[in-house]
């Protein structure tokens, strides 16, 4: 995950979690700012997107601005709603008092702190078992099915990733980082749980990255010809993430030789402690929620979450 990847990161050039842009965050985005002061009288409760005003493509950089339409910026404001309605939003006298007194960082319970907080433990328990499916899934279908993985002969396109040349090359993929490979993978790659899986490969003795990340459209691992997003969720659910009319490998032309097995695969344990140490249930939540509620394996999810956060996630 970004955010474990980057703790010992001392220059780390941020970028914008609302307007993408550079040198400053979500915290300090004039951009956001100005959004706010001119949509907030707008009822929290009937609010959408056609309904706002001046938040439009113009927000982001012109890089950007070639791949988004105004939508893209209409639901950014709506996804940071809540979190400018807690920045900006005036706050009582009495919210204000309540905030200064200790409580857990991880749950916000008053009674008592991060380190007894049984809902952490749960939460532990639950990211594990949600990355479990996943790299479970993901062992079926690419290392064991494919045989992807270090050492395996591949044919690749040659060329960018823009151009159109069909001209391909056998290459080795020399890196398989196999501890990378988690379900924060299908994550967008500006979230700060993203997890970009790397592959390299060595086409025509030229190390070359091959990245998996959801987000934007050429930034995917396999070729499929063609972006069409429904026929590829048709054909590789929740892995159509990793296809793309610009994706770099036609095919596996030999297996790697020493696939790890399964059961070691599944050993790898990720890095989760960490992030629950460092940010509140609900943050991880509401990046996290629709990955968990569509591996999760087991039925108490409403139990190990709590009700009312369950509830505030999945029912609406
Ligand atoms: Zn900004
Ligand atoms: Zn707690």
């Amino acid at each position: 995950m970004k955010i474990y990847e980057d703790r010992n990161k001392t220059t780390r050039p941020i970028q914008c979690n609302y307007c993408y842009n550079e040198g400053h965050n979500k915290r300090n985005c004039p951009t956001m700012k100005a959004h706010w002061e001119s949509n907030k009288h707008l009822d929290l409760k009937t609010i959408t997107s056609d309904g706002l005003i001046g938040v439009d493509t113009t927000m982001f950089s012109k890089y950007y601005q070639n791949h988004f339409c105004d939508e893209t910026a209409r639901r950014q404001y709506i996804q940071h709603l809540s979190y400018m309605t807690k920045r900006f939003a005036p706050k009582s006298e009495a919210n204000a008092k309540k905030r200064k007194k200790a409580s857990c960082g991880f749950c916000g319970s008053k009674t008592h702190n991060r380190r007894n907080c049984s809902k952490l433990k749960n939460f532990v328990y639950v990211l594990n078992e949600t990355n479990k499916v996943f790299r479970s899934q993901y062992y079926d279908r690419f290392i064991e099915g494919m045989g992807l993985g270090a050492g395996a002969l591949i044919e690749q396109r040659m060329g960018d990733r823009w151009s159109d040349s069909n001209e391909t090359t056998v290459s080795i993929v020399s890196a398989f980082p196999t501890e990378s490979i988690m379900f924060t993978n299908m994550l967008r790659r500006w979230s700060d749980y993203h997890t970009t899986h790397s592959i390299t490969t060595v086409p025509n003795g030229v190390s070359t990255r091959v990245n998996a990340t959801d987000g934007f459209f050429f930034d995917k691992y396999i070729y499929e010809n063609g972006n069409n997003h429904d026929r590829n969720t048709k054909l590789y659910g929740r892995f159509a993430y990793l296809y793309s009319g610009y994706g770099l490998i036609l095919k596996v032309v030999s297996p790697a030789p020493n696939r790890p097995s399964k059961e070691w695969f599944m050993g790898q344990s990720p890095c989760f402690d960490f992030i629950v140490k460092k940010r509140s249930m609900s943050q991880i939540l509401s990046e996290c929620y629709h990955l968990i509620k569509a591996l999760y394996p087991h039925n108490n999810l409403r139990t190990k979450l709590g009700a009312k956060t369950y509830d505030r996630y999945y029912t609406s």
